[in-house]
């Protein structure tokens, strides 16, 4: 079914449009037939093709690490997304460690990883597989604001921790931890630490290297570049046992032949969000802003997320609104803002389909009743004041 002209994505958080940067850069892979072979080639083959491929694949990292703050684009591991590079972090920093217990004669190590409860499924959902390989594993509970405190890491910690993984930026509401206090914390324990950065990255100033992290996720498609291309930032000198093994691409960090249109893609999308967060963070700011006041004035719905230090600017993403609306199931108002021209979204894209309610707005303390009935209006480059403006019109249509 085609769109009508008017319709708006107000879904970022789930999926962004291709940007124009990326499809510029894609272009000349994308010619079909033998003239895709100029840059078409695999980019481990020693032809002229092959090399060609090659150095528009080493320039796309230069510029990614350049964009995130790695100190040297060998940091940067290309994955398929950042379910890859979560899923490659977890189990790989976790099993490098009980390599190294091993290699140490400490035969009894069994190892320790500390997460919290409003992290994406991408890492929850390993929880079992790590418990089935012997790993002890703490969940860390958030406040109302969905923060992880630090001291709550701190009491966490034991001698056998061998990780920590924290997101950076939530995907349902937003909430940004404090990475470097939290990883120089997990540091003071003995542990590594690693941070999903899918959504911080190109929203809010990302420096890897002065964040302190050791591991960061993030992904092409939440930047305006094309799906199923992301990356593992790995600070030297730090192992990750591979989960993808094969040809040895990537430093043997991560096999199969690399998706080099996509990465070229990723890099520009990269580039260009990351140098537009200055300009882009308070924009979005006001757009956020005003949303919460306009959907929360006077009508049912309310800011899911409380914060009792109330500091939206500092401590949650610019461009994630996430409400309850008591009453109103989220399928109810989606398909109803979708009947009237607004994409938006419940909770995560990918957990929508079930029927329970959001696991982020459960562990930061929401009734079940109310966390049914949550949405999510994310935004990007793309938005406009007028979108907001007649977004809030429809919203109010469908609620009141
Ligand atoms: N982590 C977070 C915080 C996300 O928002 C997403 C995307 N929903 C992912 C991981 C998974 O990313 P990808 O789609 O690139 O696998």
């Amino acid at each position: 079914m085609r769109l009508p002209e008017s319709y708006v994505y107000l879904d970022w958080a789930a999926t962004t449009p291709l940007c124009q940067e990326a499809c510029d850069a894609m272009a000349p892979f994308l010619v079909p037939g033998v003239g895709n072979i100029e840059f078409g080639a695999n980019a481990n083959s020693l032809h002229t093709p092959g090399r060609n491929a090659f150095s528009a694949m080493e320039d796309a990292r230069v510029r990614i690490a350049r964009a995130v703050g790695a100190g040297r684009p060998s940091e940067v591991v290309f994955t398929s997304g950042a379910t890859e590079s979560n899923n490659t972090a977890i189990l790989g920093l976790v099993e490098a460690r009980v390599r190294r217990e091993r290699q140490r004669g400490n035969k009894g190590y069994a190892p320790h990883f500390i997460t919290s409860a409003i992290e994406h499924d991408a890492v929850l959902s390993l929880l079992p597989l790590l418990r089935d390989r012997g790993c002890e594993v703490t969940v860390l509970k958030p406040d109302r604001g969905g923060h992880v405190p630090v001291a709550a890491l701190r009491e966490a910690l034991r001698p056998e921790t061998a990780l920590v993984s924290l997101m950076w930026a939530n995907n349902e509401v937003g909430s940004l931890q404090d990475i470097p206090a939290l990883a120089d914390a997990a540091h003071a324990g003995g542990a590594l630490f690693h941070t999903d950065a899918t959504q911080a990255v190109g929203k809010v100033p990302v420096d890897l290297r002065a964040s302190g992290v050791d591991a960061a996720s993030f992904s092409s498609h939440k930047v305006c570049g094309p799906k199923g291309v992301g990356a593992l930032y790995l600070k030297t000198g730090v192992a990750c046992e591979p989960l993808l093994m094969g040809g040895g691409q990537e430093q043997g960090r991560r096999s199969g032949t690399q998706n080099v249109a996509g990465i070229v893609g990723f890099a520009a999308a990269c580039e260009a969000s990351c140098a537009m967060v200055a300009a882009e963070r308070g924009r979005l700011q006001a757009l956020r802003d005003e949303l919460y006041a306009r959907l929360c004035d006077g009508g049912r719905a309310k800011p899911s997320a409380v914060d009792a230090r109330d500091a939206r600017e500092a401590s949650y993403l610019p461009n994630i609104v996430n409400v309850l609306v008591p009453g109103i199931e989220s399928e109810t108002l989606i398909l109803q803002l979708d009947l009237a021209g607004f994409a938006v979204s419940g909770g995560s894209a990918c957990s929508t389909g079930s029927l329970e309610p959001s696991h982020v707005l459960s562990a930061m303390g929401i009734a079940r009743d109310e966390a049914l009935c949550s949405l999510r209006v994310s935004m990007g480059r793309y938005t406009t004041h007028d979108d907001v403006v007649r977004f809030v019109e429809a919203f109010r249509r469908v609620v009141e």
